[in-house]
């Protein structure tokens, strides 16, 4: 059977409804109106830009999933965990504050927002991953956990290790707390870099497992007692703390996928995707290159694999836009992402998916007005 995923383009009418109404009457098609929201919380999924990008989803779009998840009866949420890496969204006061001065606020979007895995992080809940090769557990956010209701709202775009950004990295990578992104970027131990490490000893007290000793005046990890949580990388003040042994373009997507595939197992799920500002890397980043494509239009339906799916095709069936430094000077191979960053092949997520028996690939485009 056919996973039907429904499309709508982003074009409006002159003094015609605009692309906000377009979302809820894609949803509508799509049979958001079959959950059963009463009384239930919903956590809405997404990513609020880190401080510098601009091709982030603005919020109105979340404020359209909220209002219409509140007209049925539930409880809305937006929600993201913590960064691994230093940036602007390491910790849950820093990531609140990156999305207030991207534009997201209660009036704004339509509801509060959690991060998902806590003040540092380490909020999170072990989730069995149902047939994982990579990973029998997933470390998930509490608050994504909690939910009864999980609504993805994905800015789908390039991405530098995975290919793309699309619903199956929103989920898996985004769900996941600061443990299980270690899980899932490197063996899930961290490294100290020596030339920034000024043995202030920050870490050392962080640290739960007795896993962190200065030697010499600059920090080491003791990797038997270190429990892999990841905590000692958002107390450090340097960034010294980072993780070591680096998953690889294509063990990362693998386990990505076996992660979003344990925050959705079972669970009452929809999922949205939009095509637009479509830049060749992710929102995780402080710039936006020019998009690589013009804007396509939005995805909806049950399937995140079909989602991803069907949004890589319409890529790749549309022209290219050229003046961009990802597509500059590269060959112009058959599929868009694979050209904008050669050494991934965004296809691993999908074939990974089917092994691991995780969605369906195998879609109908439905569109609708
Ligand atoms: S917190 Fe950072 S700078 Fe301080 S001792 Fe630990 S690794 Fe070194
Ligand atoms: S990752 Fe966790 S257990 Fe390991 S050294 Fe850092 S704080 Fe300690």
């Amino acid at each position: 059977m056919k996973a039907k995923v429904y499309f709508t383009d982003f074009r409006t009418e002159f003094h015609g409804t605009g692309r906000v109404y377009k979302l809820r009457r894609l949803m509508r098609a799509a049979g958001f109106e079959s959950l059963d929201f009463k009384d239930k919380f919903a956590a809405i999924k997404m990513h609020f830009g880190e401080t510098g990008n601009l091709a982030y989803l603005r919020p109105q779009y979340a404020k359209a999933v909220a209002d219409y998840v509140r007209e049925l009866g539930g409880n809305p949420f937006l929600t993201d965990c913590n960064t691994l890496y230093a940036g602007s969204r390491k910790n849950a006061l820093e990531h609140l504050d990156t999305a207030a001065s991207n534009g997201f606020n209660v009036l704004s979007a339509g509801c509060q927002i959690l991060i998902g895995d806590g003040l540092k992080g380490s909020d999170d809940v072990p989730v069995p991953v149902p047939n994982g090769i990579r990973c029998r557990t997933a470390r998930i956010g509490r608050a994504v956990m909690d939910a009864d209701v999980i609504i993805s709202l994905t800015h789908f775009k390039g991405h530098e290790a995975m290919g793309i950004g699309g619903t199956i990295k929103n989920i898996g990578m985004g769900c996941g707390s600061r443990a299980g992104k270690m899980d899932m970027h490197s063996d899930g131990k961290p490294a100290v870099d020596t030339s920034r490490c000024v043995g202030c000893g920050i870490c050392m007290k962080q640290c739960a497992h007795n896993a962190l000793l200065p030697v010499r005046g600059c920090m080491t990890v003791d990797l038997a007692r270190c429990a892999g949580c990841g905590s000692c990388i958002s107390v450090c003040p340097k960034d010294a703390l980072f993780p070591a042994h680096g998953s690889g373009p294509e063990l990362l997507t693998e386990k990505t996928t076996e992660y979003a595939a344990a925050v959705l197992n079972g669970r009452p799920q929809f999922h949205i995707s939009l095509l637009c500002d479509i830049a060749p890397n992710c929102d995780c980043h402080g710039e936006n290159d020019a998009a690589i494509l013009p804007d396509i239009g939005m995805l909806a339906g049950f399937d995140p694999v079909a989602l991803d799916m069907a949004a890589c095709d319409l890529c790749n069936q549309t022209p290219r836009i050229t003046g961009n430094t990802w597509l500059e000077n590269r060959s112009v191979g058959n599929d868009v992402f694979n050209d904008a960053h050669p050494d991934t092949r965004w296809r691993t997520a999908i074939d990974h998916a089917v092994r691991i028996k995780f969605g369906n690939p195998d879609y109908e485009l439905v569109k609708i007005k």
